[in-house]
């Protein structure tokens, strides 16, 4: 538990998945939406009725997803090796290739305040003997995150060392970019979260970093609207400040994937972690640019 910003106990709302992951609060329909990746299917869990339901079958291998300006779903497709959008059911490509050569697997996406696609593209969907996707060749050499601008269909490489770059989120005025590394030691490197200053399309790294133990991947994270980093850690939820200092940690029965905000008020925390989806309830909210945000209406 982090004092000061969470309530009560940590819920099981659900379990049954191979591999948790990706999940997003959809204000219209009051549900958590997220991928069971090995199963190829997504989940809903409806927070009125408590229940759990398949959304879809045969979904590609969805990854992270995020809302859009208009309140509908973008997601990342390792099968279709492309950034996707839903809107009520209906599934359209954005983008699947760079400079005329497939992406990886997309991993994990946001939308910013002026409506462009941030997403990682580490290549879990496509190494050998994957059950997240299709066994495939890197195309474009690298493992980049990329801005998406979904009017003039331009895609630009923004952050380009990093080894398998994986969650990502803003700050609340999104001039920091948070990206995790999850790479690990195996790699040569730590696993960790960097950080980028954002001007446009350019990020520059900055020094400040948090590194993580071994075992203890920042899958997927976000942000609260005090800019404090919400991050999955192994067998945890760790909270830092927007200067990495560790605030507190949540901790979960299974190894964390991702989480978000969601709930009627915008104040729980909905936590993929392994076979399961979790639920503790938080004094804060996503930073997020199209968040469900009670308070705007
Ligand atoms: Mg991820």
């Amino acid at each position: 538990m982090v004092e000061g910003l969470t309530l009560g106990q940590l819920e099981c709302l659900f379990t049954g998945s191979v591999w948790a992951e990706g999940p997003v609060w959809v204000p219209g329909s009051r549900t958590v939406r997220w991928s069971d990746i090995p199963n190829n299917r997504i989940l809903e869990f409806n927070a009125a009725t408590g229940t759990t339901s398949e959304y879809a079958v045969g979904v590609e291998f969805t990854n992270g997803r995020t809302l859009d300006a208009d309140g509908s779903v973008v997601q990342c497709s390792h099968g279709r090796r492309r950034v996707e959008r839903d809107r009520e059911g209906t599934v359209t490509g954005l983008v699947d290739s760079f400079r005329g050569r497939r992406l990886n697997s997309p991993n994990d996406v946001v939308v910013s305040r002026d409506s462009s696609i941030w997403f990682t593209d580490p290549p879990y969907g496509i190494l050998p003997g994957t059950t997240e996707g299709h066994e495939g060749e890197q195309e474009y050499g690298g493992c980049h995150v990329f801005r998406f601008e979904p009017v003039a269909g331009t895609l630009t490489a923004v952050v380009t060392d990093l080894v398998y770059p994986n969650g990502l989120a803003f700050s609340p005025d999104e001039s920091v970019l948070y990206v995790a590394d999850t790479a690990g030691p195996r790699h040569g490197v730590p696993l960790r979260i960097v950080a980028y200053d954002v001007s446009g399309s350019v990020c520059r790294r900055r020094k400040t970093a948090v590194e993580l133990e071994d075992g203890h991947a920042a899958d997927g994270l976000r942000v609260d609207v005090h800019g404090r980093i919400w991050t999955s850690a192994g067998p945890a939820v760790r909270v830092y400040s927007p200067g990495f200092e560790l605030l507190g940690t949540i901790s979960v029965p299974e190894t964390v994937s991702n989480l978000c905000f969601g709930g009627p008020d915008g104040r729980d925390l909905y936590i993929t972690a392994t076979t399961s989806l979790y639920r503790i309830r938080t004094t804060t909210r996503d930073a997020a640019a199209f968040t469900f945000d009670p308070t705007a209406n």
